[in-house]
């Protein structure tokens, strides 16, 4: 009692109105404390009959009701703020946690293969469904089309095709009725919630407005898309588990959590950030008027953070005024490589003097002139 954190004696105070602190023995203690005490009700944190999902799990997403935080207030919690090791774990909780992701994958055999097939893979896809065929931001010869395709599909999304044609229409309607991943519809939506639920009628509806020709009569797209889910089976799935249990001895169910699991879920919610995150958080030094952002947090896209100035100059290879080294954007690097290798030609780019005035004209004022001192 007395110390940080602790309220009165034999109570402790509440971390956060969230309940995203759920791992600490003490928060989830008090949780069920609760639940326990008030069953069914307001002040039951996972009240059932606010429905399945909100039991199961929706809880967890949203703001806790006030009685819920009221009560875990008054609950007894005094056994627990006596217990030193329960204690260490709250003091301790950001820190063990961040050790303990970290460490999972580094004992384990699998993770060479999966640390380097991981950037590998989120660059290429970037470089190839993103730049290449949705944009036409550069031309690639066919070697270097072949190698985009096949490395595509280890990500196991939509085939190019598909994605190219919604990211088109998110491009055209952005933040409208008609952008399948429309932030308007809120953060989880644009983030994962677009994939759960039916197409809006607008989405549909512009879709077949836009012009996809370039990619109708590409045999290779055409070939991805009818073979993609065979094809991702192996290469996303099979191969993965396969060489890592065959080649140096890991066992079959660590390879495939670690590089096929572990692999999916970090990369699909990187590439889901750049509709959520990149439309949400950061300011705004091109277009002031659009929701797209040079993202806060735009390390872990791989150069796609860059949207606000993705959004207004969608055709720019490098997405970012910027090229790979003063500002960090790998995808660029590997464009730039291939380009070296003969690949990749005609790159297009946004002419500096026009940037700079679209910035006076639609930027915000205040992010301009950091922009100006390659903040980005
Ligand atoms: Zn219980
Ligand atoms: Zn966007
Ligand atoms: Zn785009």
């Amino acid at each position: 009692a007395g110390r940080t954190g602790y309220g009165r004696t034999g109570h402790i105070k509440p971390k956060c109105p969230y309940s995203c602190c759920w791992h600490l023995v003490v928060e989830c203690c008090r949780d069920h404390r609760v639940h326990h005490r008030f069953s069914d009700i307001d002040a039951d944190p996972h009240n059932i009959t606010r429905g399945f999902f909100f039991a199961h799990m929706g809880w967890l997403m949203c703001r806790k009701h006030p009685d819920v935080i009221e009560q875990g207030k008054l609950v007894d919690m005094s056994d627990l703020a006596a217990n030193p090791v329960i204690s260490l774990q709250r003091k301790f909780y950001v820190p063990l946690v961040a050790l303990i992701w970290a460490a999972f994958p580094i004992f384990n055999l699998s993770w060479p293969y999966d640390k380097t097939i991981n950037p590998v893979e989120c660059n290429i896809r970037h470089c190839g469904v993103h730049r290449l065929w949705c944009h036409r931001t550069y031309k690639a010869k066919p070697v270097l089309q072949y190698l985009l395709a096949f490395l595509y599909v280890l990500a196991f999304q939509d085939n190019i095709y598909k994605w190219s044609r919604d990211h088109r229409v998110h491009h055209k309607c952005a933040d409208t009725d008609a952008d399948p991943y429309s932030i308007k519809r809120g953060f989880f939506f644009a983030h994962i919630g677009w994939l759960l639920c039916r197409k809006h009628p607008s989405v549909i509806a512009q879709g077949h407005t836009i012009d996809m020709s370039d990619l109708d009569h590409d045999p290779l797209v055409q070939f991805e898309r009818r073979y993609h889910v065979p094809l991702a089976l192996v290469l996303w799935g099979a191969m993965p588990t396969l060489v890592p249990w065959y080649f140096w001895g890991e066992s079959l169910s660590a390879a495939w959590f670690i590089c096929v699991m572990y692999r999916y879920t970090y990369t699909l919610n990187s590439t889901w950030c750049i509709n959520s995150a990149a439309h949400y958080w950061g300011d705004k030094p091109y277009d002031k008027h659009i929701e797209a952002t040079e993202c806060t947090i735009r390390h872990v896209m791989m150069g796609e953070g860059f949207h606000n100035y993705h959004h207004t100059y969608p055709w720019d290879y490098s997405m970012s005024e910027y090229g790979p080294i003063d500002a960090f954007n790998p995808a660029t690097m590997f464009i730039d490589l291939f380009a070296r290798l003969g690949w990749a030609y005609d790159m297009r780019r946004a002419p500096r003097d026009v940037v700079k005035q679209r910035m006076k004209r639609t930027g915000q004022p205040n992010v301009t002139a950091k922009t100006n001192r390659k903040v980005y």
